[in-house]
């Protein structure tokens, strides 16, 4: 019989998409083999992973973390460290896909890499086309693999294109929960704790992502994600408050028909289906009950009180690196806010601010998007005091 088991390598395999990731693969034992693994702090976690499904190898970000790795696993696991060591088992002949979960810039390079070395790639981690979209497009178009999003809302619009002609799409729906403080008055949000800004009603994910969906950041980088993913203009892109997170997405065809994907909010459907596509596979998972479904209810959102969702349109329309550095600023903006640095509302000034300042570059090299991306932390946290007055 013909070996179709297929090698997985997870790049971020202790967060919660790679839990998740992990969980899937685990149910399908003949179909998929772990052959690499990734962590950054979650070392413990890790150690159990590899207990459990036996890696080649594995990726650490630094030498205290491989020692961890060594002591207890001696030669039996490989490992690699650093951001070499992800690009690394992104792009090794082993492996068929890479499930890129790793949070934020870091996860661009490796996504270069898998894309060179012509793997599948299921995408969690949005910052790669955020970052750099027109690279990342071209790149595609000139090689034989694909990227099949994770992200819950672009799984949905995929599906719903699937056996579509493109051409024919006039708009893109995505919908968004609202995060916790849709309905809440804007003036409150200097005072938001960390532990409310945490407090996702509809997914639990990690704190990065919750944050962002909070300030809907994190709907403004899935526009960008969108754009590049599907290959159409912004205008054609809008974003709708679904507070029940049942509609994962839509899209509405020029004859007017509207395609919906549906289901109860599980990150490991769109995980499975991102390795099984074409093919869609069981899962156990809870299903939607439309006699429990009391309402499906749709917002326009605020893009007053939301600044972050008019920065990534703005970002879209500067074009170059003003993605890059809109998400740079973020990420340091965000980071400020879970270290108690900063109150919630000071998040879109400080992009805001970084992406009036920094120098904005067209048609930007990979390099010239690594240095915009560097830049822009190095402006955020030597400017913080004037940033946030
Ligand atoms: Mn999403």
């Amino acid at each position: 019989m013909k070996n179709t088991q297929k090698n997985i390598a997870i790049l971020g395999s202790t967060g919660s998409i790679g839990i998740n990731s992990l969980e899937v693969i685990s149910n399908f034992p003949d179909k998929y083999r772990i052959a690499y693994l990734s962590a950054n702090k979650g070392i413990p976690k890790l150690v159990e992973q590899i207990r459990k499904f036996q890696p080649t190898g594995v990726a650490v970000m630094d030498q205290t973390s491989a020692d961890v790795i060594y002591k207890i696993f001696g030669d039996t696991v490989k490992i690699f460290i650093g951001e070499e060591g992800l690009n690394t088992i992104a792009s090794s002949p082993e492996v068929d896909i890479v499930i890129n979960s790793l949070v934020g810039f870091v996860g661009l390079v490796p996504t270069i890499k898998a894309i060179e070395s012509n793997k599948r790639i299921a995408l969690a981690n949005k910052e790669t086309l955020v970052v750099a979209g027109n690279i990342i497009t071209k790149m595609l178009a000139h090689s034989n693999t694909k990227i099949i999003p994770i992200d819950s809302e672009h799984s949905a619009i995929f599906q719903c294109l699937v056996g579509e002609d493109i051409n024919n799409v006039s708009r893109l729906i995505l919908t968004a929960s609202g995060g916790p403080f849709w309905q809440m008055d804007k003036n409150k949000f200097a005072s938001v704790t960390i532990s409310q800004a945490l407090e996702h009603p509809n997914w639990k994910m990690g704190s990065k992502i919750t944050i962002d969906s909070a300030t809907l950041m994190n709907k403004g980088l899935e526009i960008i994600e969108a754009h590049y993913l599907f290959n159409l203009p912004i205008e054609k892109i809008e974003v709708i408050i679904h507070p029940q997170s049942i509609i994962h997405s839509m899209v509405e065809f020029v004859d007017g028909s509207i395609k919906a994907q549906l289901g109860y909010p599980d990150m490991k459907i769109p995980i499975q289906y991102a390795l099984s596509y074409p093919e869609r596979f069981p899962l156990r998972s809870t299903r939607l009950n439309f006699n429990d479904l009391k309402q499906i209810t749709f917002f326009e959102p605020d893009i007053q009180k939301f600044e972050c969702l008019s920065l990534a349109y703005k970002a879209l329309i500067n074009g170059g690196t003003s993605p890059a550095i809109m998400n740079a600023a973020n990420e340091i903006a965000v980071e400020l806010f879970l270290t108690q640095k900063i109150t919630f509302d000071k998040i879109p000034k400080i992009i805001q601010k970084a992406m009036e300042s920094v120098k904005i570059v067209e048609n930007p090299s990979l390099e010239e998007i690594i240095k915009a991306d560097s830049e822009t932390r190095n402006f955020v946290l030597s400017n913080i005091n004037n940033l946030i007055r």
